[in-house]
């Protein structure tokens, strides 16, 4: 296949919605830790947020450090079933520390439960949720997102470091596939 067999999926949210709501992300991010004394630490989420990630951090003014974690979840094609395993691990202990979790979507909410429930243990200061985007007519488990891109409907999305089979990550907006 070369990339002239690739069909460009139709636009959900434009590079200019995402880059804007990315910037205002920042800003409200800015203010929420403006006073908290230590450094930030951001853990983003291999791989779909990678893009989000270095976006979002430089519209972040705040002393901070960056971190990845990997989560493969493992279901019958785009079904998460919610055994979450841990593929790459953070560099450095959170004990103590703010932590700031960037997401690219939650969807049944499993990923997020489980990676909250594993971060508890290390027992940080504090950790509050990033993400994207969410699917909410999706949920299993309710998990609080402190920061919120756009609430979207149930279609399966790919671009903006998002993949169908490591697909479309590179797609600079964010398209929807299926359709
Ligand atoms: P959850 O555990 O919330 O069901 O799954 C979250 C993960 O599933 C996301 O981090 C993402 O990797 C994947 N995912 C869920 N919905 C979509 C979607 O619409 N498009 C893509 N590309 N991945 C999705």
């Amino acid at each position: 296949m070369t990339v002239k067999d690739l069909v460009k999926p139709p636009v959900l949210l434009s590079e200019e919605a995402l880059q804007r709501r990315v910037r205002e992300l920042g800003q409200e991010i800015t203010a929420h830790y403006q006073d908290h004394d230590g450094q930030l630490v951001v853990v983003a989420i291999l791989k779909g947020s990678f893009l989000f990630a270095a976006d979002l951090i430089r519209a972040v003014d705040l002393d901070l450090a960056v971190e990845f974690l990997g989560l493969r979840s493992y279901g019958a094609g785009t079904e998460s079933s919610g055994v979450v395993q841990i593929t790459y691990d953070l560099t450095t202990p959170v004990t103590d520390r703010d932590v700031l979790i960037v997401e690219d979507i939650v969807d049944t909410g499993l990923s997020m439960r489980y990676l909250l429930e594993n971060l508890a243990t290390r027992h940080p200061r504090s950790v509050k949720l990033c993400s994207l985007l969410h699917k909410p007519a999706r949920t299993r488990a309710a998990v609080p997102i402190d920061f919120l891109g756009f609430t979207i409907e149930d279609r399966f999305v790919v671009g903006y470091g998002l993949d169908y089979a490591e697909r479309y990550r590179n797609l600079p907006y964010l398209g929807v596939l299926g359709e």
